[in-house]
């Protein structure tokens, strides 16, 4: 089940407006360091920390997607390097989704994302074992990576002026075709 139906639309709004809140604030820290066109890893490493490429990523004998560690001094995000790019960039935002939204600093906590709970594709909604909690934090995480990463004034703008082409604008905001896809439906149908 992708997030979309797991997120209520309230909060979906509300995940909406801290997503923009929370990107406005790495951009505006990146121009503080004369950062000219900051990437999508720039403007998380402003919001949370390093962000490191790992390869075969994985926590306790599980295949991540992402890793999200406050155990240590200073937080920092790991994402699987053998991923596509548009999923990297997906994995990054949806731990600094978690970082923003479930105070994960206070608690010094590791999280760990596996493949099948980041952005799941429509087959993966059965058998889920998992806490109903933790399956509502993780659809919020998504909710948020998608905000992040495509904000909505731009994306609707970009539509407006190019037309909409999941391709050319999966390109453009450097992510997945189905991810892009997926909130192009939710701005369409929710978004007032
Ligand atoms: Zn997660």
């Amino acid at each position: 089940m992708s997030y979309r139906s797991r997120v209520s639309s309230p909060r979906m709004l509300e995940i909406d407006a801290i997503a923009k809140t929370t990107r406005k604030a790495a951009l505006a820290k990146a121009r503080e360091i004369f950062l000219i066109e900051p990437t999508i890893i720039d403007l998380v490493q402003l919001t949370v920390g390093l962000v490191i490429p790992r390869p075969n990523l994985t926590y306790e004998s599980k295949r991540l997607a992402g890793f999200l560690d406050c155990r240590g001094e200073a937080p920092e995000i790991s994402y699987e390097e053998y991923d596509p790019v548009g999923r990297q960039h997906f994995s990054i935002a949806h731990e600094c989704g978690h970082f923003v939204l479930h105070h994960v600093l206070a608690s010094g906590y590791a999280h760990a994302c596996p493949q099948s709970v980041i952005d799941p594709v429509e087959e993966d909604g059965e058998g889920n074992l998992r806490e109903m909690s933790e399956a509502d934090r993780e659809a919020e995480a998504d909710a948020f990576a998608a905000a992040f990463l495509m904000p909505r004034e731009e994306f609707e703008a970009s539509v407006q002026h190019y037309g909409f082409s999941a391709r050319f604008h999966a390109f453009r905001f450097q992510v997945s075709g189905p991810a892009l896809v997926r909130r192009w439906e939710w701005l369409r149908t929710c978004a007032q």
